[in-house]
């Protein structure tokens, strides 16, 4: 039954009495009579006059005038269901989108040996850290690590055993950083840790604790273990007066030369940058 069949049987008794005719709806394959029947638009019914009064032509053309708006109107409906439905669709489709989006950042900022954060990550996150320190004069601070004599273990164990210590370093790292930290692997055997909202001041709480922890850790290589030490450097942005304003690669430099110098005062250590190291 089309919208224009079922709105003829609903509006048929407030017709009748409109137009003062005694009005019946009949199947269109019935006989129909051009002066007493009209047949609807876009319809299978024939409207009737049942005491054989016929339609004049202004009735004629009010009753074609409103079968009409309802088939228009029918069809709108149509319409917009149909754009309703393809919304709901696009807008499914874009949440996949969404969660697509955010696996592949996922997984291109992270590094694929450790799981740890990789290098562009961590220098973008440099990035931000400073410009937020700038606009908003909160510390910031960047521990540089690299363990120590690490071609060692690949020297003894081999290169797989290597990539199995630095997994571990990885989780070491992980477990003692704090939540709002940013652990991530620099390159080879060095890693890079940012400390938003930390003073250089208080860094070496953290710094200690990945030392102890990565000293203390006995680290699983096939069949045995082995334990590894690491050099920390430090540098931050306190932003105070007197400091100006340092760029990512300024800060990395001096996390870089505090790091040179816990290396060259023995290893298993942390350094502060201070400006002595720049010269
Ligand atoms: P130092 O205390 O001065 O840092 O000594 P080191 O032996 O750690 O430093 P060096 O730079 O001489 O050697 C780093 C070694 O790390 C050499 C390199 O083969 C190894 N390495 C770098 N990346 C990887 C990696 O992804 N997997 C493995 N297994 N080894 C790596
Ligand atoms: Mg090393
Ligand atoms: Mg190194």
């Amino acid at each position: 039954m089309s919208n224009v069949d079922s709105a003829a049987a609903r509006i048929l008794g407030p017709l009748s009495a409109l137009l003062h005719k005694s009005l019946t709806i009949t199947d269109a394959s019935s006989p129909a009579d051009g002066g007493t029947s009209i047949h609807l638009p876009a319809s299978q019914v024939i409207l009737r006059c049942e005491d054989g009064r016929p339609f004049t032509e202004v009735e004629r053309e009010f009753v074609h005038t409103v079968f009409d708006l309802i088939r228009t109107g029918a069809e709108c409906d149509l319409r917009i269901r149909d754009l309703e439905q393809r919304m709901q669709k696009l807008r499914h489709e874009n949440l996949d989108l969404i969660v697509q989006n955010r696996v592949l950042s996922e997984v291109s900022s992270r590094d694929s040996l450790t799981g740890l954060y990789n290098r562009w990550y961590v220098l973008e996150k440099i990035d931000v850290e400073l410009n937020r320190s700038v606009r908003h004069g909160s510390p910031m601070s960047v521990l540089m690590l690299d363990i120590d004599h690490f071609k060692r273990i690949n020297d003894s164990f081999g290169h797989t055993a290597g990539d199995e210590v630095l997994r571990s370093v990885g989780q070491v790292l992980r477990e003692s950083c704090r939540v709002y930290d940013v652990p991530g692997r620099y390159g080879g055997e060095e890693f890079c840790i940012v400390l938003p909202e930390t003073r250089v001041g208080n860094t070496t709480t953290v710094a200690e604790r990945i030392r102890r922890r990565l000293a203390a850790a006995s680290m699983p290589v096939g069949s045995t273990s082995v334990t590894v030490t690491a050099s920390i450097g430090i540098a931050g942005m306190d932003c105070v007066p007197e400091e100006g304003v340092l760029s990512s690669g300024d800060l990395i430099d001096r996390a870089d030369r505090a790091l040179y110098s816990a290396k060259h005062r023995g290893r298993n250590r942390i350094e502060m940058w201070d400006a002595e190291l720049s010269h």
